[in-house]
């Protein structure tokens, strides 16, 4: 028995449930993935019981050699992998993160310019309900009707308007490529710091199969546990004339100790996202969604934007005559795991939006090619034709479990 077992079996059975789980279905939750068995050991690991308020060298606390060693680790390799030279490994996740990009450039009242929640933004860049719409001035870019991709036009006309202290790109149901380089010219021109939030899309840029960001932002957002494939963290990536104010906001700014486990656990799943198989892994990510989204279309389904460049589809259902809500449930008891999301202009309200949100990097970790995604494509067709017909959902579910069981997540 495992050391959960012997001190806590009810424990030990919920995970063991949610080992099965994730083994006898497939994630199509474009922001989820599974880690490597390093990176699980890393965030198992003895650094859970050290506190190390400070960075390395100028810790509060004793006994932090060993962790000023890792954090230096993790730091150094996110340097190299992303071209960037300062990292701050510390933020507990992308939220924080992001709070502390507001707390090192902006006060209380300022304005930001950050893309739209229901367009593909993240709560986290202004949006009314998160503190960064209730403490900062927060103005909103969307997209095209016609395109369903982001109209630099409009960012510009807003930037020189509104006058922006701080504008975001990125977000998290974004199909198509970031044009970097449009978005800073037009930070250049109105004189704001400028951040991209690549949470979804760092294990692409890492792996070469997403432009970089660097060079052409001041701050770059990410979570850790996404594409990148690592721990649930974030990370800060900045320049040096930068580095100091990031690394204040997130402690003592935001924070107290960091998560020496998730550190090391960083650092590993920097590691693996340097060797040439994640460059492999990162063009299979687009490969397979691509693939997806050809066979989705072919059968009927509407995507915003008409497609992808990445590791996501945003599927408006409307035409199928099914909401968001309801097809994911139905998705779930055919054992594909997905989320219902907003599409851009949803008349219909968040809580059960038009679209379905997929992604294909869980599945392309589990070694799934784009050969599977026709039968992939039909299954999900069935399943969200099928809501309520639990005989045809219980029959997908045994395909579904199948093949699932045959490319299972990394042991
Ligand atoms: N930024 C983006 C673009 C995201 O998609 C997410 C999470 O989905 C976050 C930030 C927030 O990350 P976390 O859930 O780790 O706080």
């Amino acid at each position: 028995p495992t050391p959960i077992a012997l001190a806590d079996p009810r424990v030990a059975e919920l995970i063991a449930a949610e080992t099965a789980r994730q083994h006898d279905t497939l994630c199509l939750i474009p922001s989820e993935n599974h880690v490597s068995p390093a990176v699980l050991a890393a965030t198992g690991s003895v650094l859970t019981n050290k506190y190390s308020e400070g960075y390395p060298g100028r810790r509060y606390y004793q006994g932090n050699a060993v962790v000023d060693g890792i954090e230096e680790l993790a730091a150094s390799r996110a340097r190299e992998l992303f071209g960037v030279e300062h990292a701050n490994v510390q933020p507990l996740s992308g939220a924080p993160a992001n709070l502390a990009v507001y707390a090192a450039f902006l006060d209380p009242g300022d304005t930001v310019l950050g893309m739209a929640l229901d367009a593909g933004g993240h709560l986290t860049h202004g949006w009314g309900v998160s503190v960064t719409g209730k403490w900062f001035r927060a103005v909103r870019y969307g997209v095209r009707r016609d395109t369903g991709t982001v109209d630099l036009d409009e960012v510009r006309a807003l930037a020189r308007r509104e006058r922006p202290k701080l504008i975001w790109c990125g977000g998290t149901a974004i199909p198509r490529t970031i044009d970097f380089a449009g978005f800073a010219a037009i930070a250049e021109e109105v004189g704001a710091v400028l951040a991209a939030d690549v949470a979804h899309i760092a294990g692409l840029i890492a792996g070469g199969a997403h432009p970089s960001p660097t060079g052409h932002v001041d701050v770059i957002a990410t979570t850790t546990h996404k594409t990148l494939r690592g721990p649930r963290g974030a990370m800060l990536l900045t320049g040096e004339q930068h580095a100091r104010a990031i690394d204040r906001a997130v402690f003592p700014g935001l924070q107290g100790g960091p998560h020496d486990h998730t550190t090391a656990a960083i650092a590993v799943a920097l590691h693996e996202a340097a060797q040439p198989a994640f460059t492999t892994y990162a063009h299979a990510i687009v490969a397979n969604a691509q693939a997806l989204a050809a066979a989705l279309a072919e059968r009927g389904f509407d995507l915003v934007s008409g497609g992808t460049d990445n590791h996501l589809l945003l599927v408006d259902l409307t035409a199928k005559g099914v909401a968001g809500r309801p097809a994911a449930e139905a998705l779930e008891q055919a054992g594909l795991v997905a989320n219902s999301n907003a599409v851009p202009f949803d008349p219909r309200p968040p809580l059960d939006p038009s679209g379905l949100r997929l992604g294909t990097p869980a599945i392309t970790t589990r070694g799934l090619r784009p050969e599977h995604m026709p039968e992939l494509a039909r299954w999900i067709d069935e399943a969200v034709t099928a809501t309520g017909d639990t005989d045809t959902l219980d029959r997908v579910r045994g395909e579904v479990t199948e093949l699932a069981r045959a490319f299972p997540p990394p042991a």
